[in-house]
């Protein structure tokens, strides 16, 4: 291609981080590089670590724009409200539309929305998405903590790998104010992490509870309101914060696209990852679906689809052919538990203690620092 292709990354996600930090490769072949991200990148993986206080927030996040400006990019510091796809603009929040030739989205995900009565609208209500949500409720808690009233009363939601890190790390920030934690985790499954091998998951129960984490297992909130929550079994529970870590789900706005989607999985992509019914707009991370080989909403798979985006994008600018991400099958994910222990879990196996975390401070810190932090 010879003229200049205007290439618009949304989104500061983990992919578009790799293509952020190696733009002079789609430059070279003509293109001029934008990255549209409303601000920082905060890293997940180190996320529960910081609420819990082994990392401040400086440690979690990174600034997008100096890594694509010092490629030769461009940062606009906006968010994407609309796309409209027959004009191949970009309509931005506060900020004069931008025009693409080749449009790659990665957006993430939220907190499952669904419709727990009274939740969305209260206040010291916690998705545990965007993670810049877990850094002032860390504050928030830490100004609580270092008062003489009672420490107050939390609910997790959630009995997932995040709902068990969330809980963990919080019962790890008390302990650094010496106060007794009133922290409940509420999951509708019969144990945590139920996709963990059993003995991972009766392991995990007896550590959070024998730590002062209450349990409410296989039972689902149905209610909040003037700071009770209010169970399937009839309990009701006085809580002063909700933390949500009920699942994540696509943005909503990959569903305004026109393009074929599935509502709470995201953007369908080929896995060349674009879309199949239009081939300029790429997808990738938690707000793109591979039908064929769906994959969970992870950063993890992020990370792997990096490199293929980043050719792919790259030979279609050179009209050359794409290639195909296939998601791994098995992954490591190691949990931090907040008490200087972790609990790793690969495929069927799992393990726990001190040198879990290890591995896990190890590999946060590599991926950080290959962008600089
Ligand atoms: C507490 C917690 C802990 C987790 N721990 C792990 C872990 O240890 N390992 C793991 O693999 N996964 C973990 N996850 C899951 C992980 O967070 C997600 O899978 C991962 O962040 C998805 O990455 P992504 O690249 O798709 O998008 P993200 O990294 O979420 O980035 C998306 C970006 O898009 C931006 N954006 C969104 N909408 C717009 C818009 N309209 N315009 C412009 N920009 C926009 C956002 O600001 C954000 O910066 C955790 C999740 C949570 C909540």
């Amino acid at each position: 291609m010879t003229e200049t292709a205007n290439v618009v990354l949304v989104g500061a996600g983990h992919a578009h981080l790799h293509v952020a930090a190696h733009a002079r490769r789609l430059i070279a072949r003509g293109a001029h590089v934008t990255l549209v991200s409303p601000g920082s990148f905060w890293y997940s993986g180190m996320a529960t670590g910081m609420l819990g206080g082994d990392y401040q927030a400086g440690q979690d996040r990174l600034d997008p724009a100096a890594l694509i400006e010092a490629q030769g990019g461009e940062c606009v510091a906006d968010r994407v409200i609309a796309i409209d796809r027959h004009q191949r603009l970009v309509q931005l929040a506060d900020s004069p539309p931008l025009a693409y030739d080749l449009l790659s989205l990665n957006l993430g995900s939220r907190v499952d929305p669904s419709p727990i009565f009274g939740l969305s609208s209260a206040d010291n209500v916690w998705p545990a998405k965007p993670i810049s949500n877990l850094w002032r409720l860390r504050q928030h808690l830490e100004t609580a903590l270092a008062g003489d009233a009672e420490a107050p009363r939390l609910a997790v939601i959630g009995g997932g790998p995040t709902g068990v890190e969330l809980a963990a790390n919080l019962v790890a920030l008390h302990a650094r104010y010496g106060r007794t934690p009133h922290i409940t985790l509420v999951s509708a499954s019969e144990r945590l992490l139920s996709s963990a091998p059993r003995a991972a998951s009766a392991w995990i129960e007896r550590r959070l509870e024998r730590r002062g984490v209450r349990l409410e297992l296989a039972v689902s909130v149905v209610g909040h309101q003037d700071g009770e929550l209010r169970l399937d079994d009839g309990m009701r529970l006085n809580v002063e914060h909700v933390v949500l870590a009920n699942g994540l789900v696509a943005p909503e706005l990959t569903g305004e696209l026109g393009l074929s989607c599935d509502s709470r999985q995201g953007l369908t992509i080929t896995p060349a990852l674009h879309s199949p019914d239009d081939s300029r707009i790429f997808a990738v991370g938690d707000c793109a679906w591979l039908r064929q080989a769906p994959y969970p909403k992870l950063g993890v798979f992020g990370v792997r689809q990096a490199p293929v985006l980043l050719d792919n994008l790259c030979a279609w600018l050179a009209g050359e052919p794409l290639r195909d991400y296939r998601p791994q099958r098995r992954y490591l994910s190691v949990l931090n538990l907040g008490d200087g222990r972790g609990l790793a879990l690969w495929d069927r196996w799992w393990w726990k203690g001190r040198l879990a975390l290890k591995l896990k401070r190890r590999l946060d810190r590599r991926f950080m620092a290959q962008y600089g932090a």
